[in-house]
């Protein structure tokens, strides 16, 4: 049975929050405050954080960068501010999807599912045992473009022999691109096969990809590994 962590200040959104989870066969654990559900964290871990954005004790965003500091667990953020600025911020500080207040039992259960089938091997509460990811057990060889060996089955990235430190996100995109090194890759096919998601929006992906070619040591106006092609998408070559 996964479990996931709720970290809600208002006594009514947490209840109905644990019983929504409860019904739907999460194990739920709760807390009231940010430090709290650090404790909880730091005590056992869970298969994902449902995390309050409107705490009394913490920032929501340095909330979540404590969380990022001690697991890289999946957090879903509740924000009651529909501003897409501050959603890309906290998607770029370690968030793996975001719900904007207030939202319904369904939709929570939704992106819920659907972080757990994208960031781990659980999974979601009420797929059963027939729908365990078949995907993972054909692990997918190492991609080599020029210097860049990528290997989805240790979830490792060199660029000429020196690892690459990514994100679960930059590391999925890095490893998608990989497999389709040579092709141009569209932002809209991004956001299907990587994010897995039609909520997101494409300047998500512009971010993401930005901090990849930043630490592929790159720029977008000299560009080695990854070239945009304007209008159409990204591809990732081998350098000339
Ligand atoms: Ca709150």
């Amino acid at each position: 049975m996964p479990s996931v962590l709720v970290v809600e200040d208002d006594p009514s959104i947490r209840q109905s929050l644990i019983e929504v989870l409860a019904e739907h066969g999460y194990a739920v654990r709760s807390a009231a405050d940010g430090f709290g559900g650090l404790r909880e964290l730091t005590q056992a871990p869970v298969d994902a954080v449902v995390l309050d954005l409107g705490l009394p004790d913490l920032d929501g965003g340095d909330a979540l960068r404590m969380i990022r500091g001690i697991s890289s667990v999946p957090v879903l953020v509740a924000t009651a501010r529909d501003d897409e600025t501050e959603i890309i911020k906290l998607l770029n500080a370690g968030a793996d999807d975001y719900l904007v207040k207030p939202f319904s039992g369904g939709q929570l259960i939704a992106r819920l599912a659907a972080v757990l089938r994208r960031t781990s091997h659980v999974p979601p509460a009420g797929a059963g045992a027939a729908a365990a990811p078949a995907a993972a057990s054909a692990a997918p060889q190492p991609a080599t473009v020029g210097e860049l060996v990528v290997d989805p089955g240790a979830r490792t990235a060199f660029l000429a022999g020196r690892e690459l430190r990514l994100t679960r996100r930059e590391f999925d995109l890095l490893a998608f691109l990989a497999r389709h090194a040579g092709q141009v890759v569209s932002k809209r096919r991004l956001l299907t096969e990587v994010w897995r998601e039609p909520y997101v929006d494409d300047q998500t992906v512009d971010v993401h990809l930005s901090s990849l070619r930043r630490k592929l040591g790159e720029r977008a106006a000299a560009p080695r590994y990854l070239r945009t092609v304007r209008g159409v998408g990204i591809k990732l070559v081998a350098p000339r």
